[in-house]
């Protein structure tokens, strides 16, 4: 099978009717033939490549999924708009997913120095960019503009708004003849690129009525965050997790997108933003925690809730911090012969800097209930090991979208806050920027 003409095949089946209302069974089995589609690329991808090969279902067998091709899902009743709005969503995340792996790879066989690759890689060969007709451009929409896109590049990028200059229709000449249509300035979207600046975009995949952000850590050539005596980098495998938990949320048909995409800087200050846009219900910002400090005899994860700022999302924060907790402890308990580390006051909690502001920018900058989660000590070497294997995202993901599903559809707590806050001045986080192309 050739990669290429899969993903030429599916993506001209691509859903273009999702603002017109009126939706037949004909649009679901688009869409459904679609999604079974990009999973079995993305299978293939993940079999060839030994990538998240824990997503597969059913596994690898030389290289390729054992299972052969995904099945599209049967579908039957009358489609509603949020039927098709859920599987476009889903598609926009495989295609953002389809994207990543593909700069991987071409991080990984070709080293040659090409300008204008991947998100944040300047030494990958191709650009790569989404199937053009899956994208949506301002005169397609009716109504205001999505809060946020995934630009052609595969950046997803808060939107501010569209952009009105409108631009002369094209002159008939001295022909007398008149032009067959005239010229339609369809605009361009007005975006925050990632480092914070304003910019434009011909078109994107929207995000619309994401109930989850995820924010992996770290990431761009400036802030690698902890790295493991394996090698492995926080930046890294923050957003491998974080994939993976997009990956499972949105199995569970729970809409989520991601401040980054790929291996590029973004201040703090940007990702919050992007979440507030949205409007998201819930931001879960993923991270691997170092130095280590002391051992422990069952895992040391922490996760810093809102406390004095964001005084209406302070509650939804702590429950939502409590029910990550409790599920990540006790899925990482599981893991047999890991020497863990463990500080006394782990589990969830409020931490205040001497000034008695919240401490950490991903917990005091954000509107919404926003969490931060240090899983485990990547800098000690018995964790490192473990976050370095398919088995531990896998673990790590399903423990994560768990909470997250629990917290969105009941009213479970999960783990109490610590009563008494931990008092700490983090380092800054590094200011320097490096812009990545949009589309
Ligand atoms: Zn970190």
């Amino acid at each position: 099978m050739s990669l290429l003409a899969l993903t030429l095949g599916v993506s001209g089946a691509s859903a273009q009717s999702a603002s017109r209302g009126g939706f037949t069974s004909e649009d679901i089995v688009l869409r459904d033939n679609l999604i079974a589609a990009q999973e079995t690329l993305l299978n293939v991808y993940r079999c060839q490549f030994g990538l998240d090969i824990g997503a597969v279902a059913g596994g690898c067998t030389n290289g390729y999924p054992t299972q052969g091709f995904s099945r599209p899902a049967k579908f039957e009743g009358i489609p509603t708009s949020e039927d098709i709005a859920v599987r476009d969503r889903l598609v926009a995340v495989q295609e953002a997913l389809l994207n990543t792996y593909r700069c991987r790879f071409d991080f990984k066989i070709d080293t040659a120095i090409t300008p204008g690759g991947c998100p944040g890689q300047a030494n990958s060969k191709q650009t790569p960019s989404l199937a053009l007709d899956a994208l949506v451009r301002p005169g397609d929409l009716e109504g205001g503009p999505p809060p946020g896109l995934i630009t052609p590049s595969g950046v997803s990028v808060a939107v501010l708004g569209v952009d009105g200059e409108s631009f002369p229709a094209r002159p008939d000449g001295d022909k007398g003849v008149s032009a067959p249509t005239p010229e339609v300035n369809e605009g361009r979207f007005i975006v925050m690129t990632p480092c914070g600046s304003i910019s434009t975009v011909s078109a994107g995949l929207p995000l619309q009525g994401v109930r989850v952000v995820v924010d992996p850590g770290h990431g761009g050539s400036y802030d690698i965050g902890a790295v493991g005596p394996n090698g492995l980098a926080e930046h890294d495998l923050n957003l491998t997790l974080s994939y993976a938990v997009l990956n499972e949320l949105s199995s569970r048909g729970i809409p989520a997108a991601s401040t980054r995409t790929g291996h590029y800087g973004s201040p703090l200050s940007v990702r919050s933003a992007f979440a507030d846009a949205l409007g998201a219900e819930a931001l879960v910002s993923i991270h691997h925690n170092g130095p280590t400090f002391s051992i422990g005899n069952r895992p040391g994860t922490e996760v810093y809730v809102q406390s004095v700022s964001a005084q209406l999302a302070r509650a939804d924060s702590a429950r939502l911090g409590g029910l990550l907790h409790q599920e990540i402890t006790g899925a990482l308990a599981g893991f047999e012969n890991v020497s863990w580390s463990r500080v006394l006051d782990a589990g969830v909690l409020r931490v205040l800097s001497t000034r008695g502001s919240d401490a950490y920018g991903m917990i005091s900058l954000p509107n919404v209930p926003a969490v931060l989660v240090e899983y485990g000590y990547l800098t000690n070497r018995s964790e490192a090991a473990l976050f370095a294997t398919d088995e531990y995202i896998r673990v790590a993901a399903k423990a994560t979208a768990n909470a997250i599903e629990a917290y969105l559809n009941t009213d479970r707590s999960g783990t109490e806050s610590n009563q008494r806050p931990r008092v700490f001045n983090p380092a800054r986080a590094p200011s320097s920027c490096n812009e990545v192309a949009l589309e």
